[in-house]
C-alpha cells in the first residue's frame, strides 16, 4: 500500500515511547515534508521493531538513540543510531546472517534468538531496498537502509 513514511515512522516510535526503559532517550530527525512509499506496513514494522529493539537492548544507561530519515532524492535513508557497545568491524556483515550474535557471552544474558536482523534484511530487500550497519565498539553502533520513493505528488498552484 502508499505509505506517507515519517508519519508512519512517528506512530511507530510513539508506540516505542509508550514502554521505554527509563534511562533511554529517543531523538527524531525527519525531513519536512511527505514522502510517499510503497510499502507493507506490517513487514516494515517488523523491519523498525527488530532495530529499535536492538538498540534500545544494547544501549547504555542514559543511552540516546537518533531516528533519522533523509531524503536522498530517489530513496529515503532511514537510520537508527545509539551509543551502545558496538559491534567488531570484522562481523558488521555477519550480523545479518541467520542465527549469528556477536560476542555470545555478552549477549547472552540479554536474550534473543540472533533472527532479527536476518528477518530485516530480507523484508528490507523485498522492499527493493538496501540494509547495513556502521559501528565503533565502545561508542555505538548505526543501522542505515533504504526505501525507493513514488514518484512525489505535484503542487498545486
Ligand atoms: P533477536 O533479534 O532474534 O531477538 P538478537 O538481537 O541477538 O536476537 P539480531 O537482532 O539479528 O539478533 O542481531 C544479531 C547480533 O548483532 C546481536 O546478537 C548483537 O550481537 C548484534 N547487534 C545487533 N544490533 C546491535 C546494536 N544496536 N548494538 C550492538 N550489537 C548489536
Ligand atoms: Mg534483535
Amino acid at each position: 500500500e502508499r505509505v506517507e513514511f515519517v508519519g508512519y515512522f512517528h506512530q511507530v516510535i510513539d508506540r516505542f515511547e509508550m514502554n521505554l526503559p527509563e534511562h533511554i532517550k529517543l531523538l527524531r530527525d525527519m525531513p519536512k515534508g511527505q514522502y510517499e512509499v510503497w510499502m507493507d506496513k506490517d513487514k516494515m514494522t517488523q523491519v523498525l521493531d527488530n532495530i529499535i529493539s536492538n538498540a534500545i537492548k544494547y544501549s547504555p544507561e542514559g543511552g540516546e538513540i537518533r531516528l533519522k530519515v533523509e531524503n536522498r532524492r530517489h530513496h529515503l535513508q532511514v537510520s537508527i543510531q545509539d551509543q551502545g557497545m558496538g559491534i567488531a568491524y570484522d562481523k558488521l556483515e555477519k550480523v545479518f546472517e541467520r542465527f549469528y550474535r556477536a560476542d555470545k557471552a555478552r549477549t547472552r544474558k540479554l536474550g534473543g534468538t540472533g533472527l532479527g536482523l536476518a528477518i530485516s534484511k530480507e523484508l528490507v530487500e523485498a522492499h527493493h531496498g538496501q540494509i547495513w550497519a556502521k559501528s565503533k565498539e565502545g561508542k555505538g553502533t548505526t543501522v542505515f537502509f533504504t526505501l525507493p520513493l513514488m514518484n512525489q505528488k505535484r503542487r498545486g498552484r
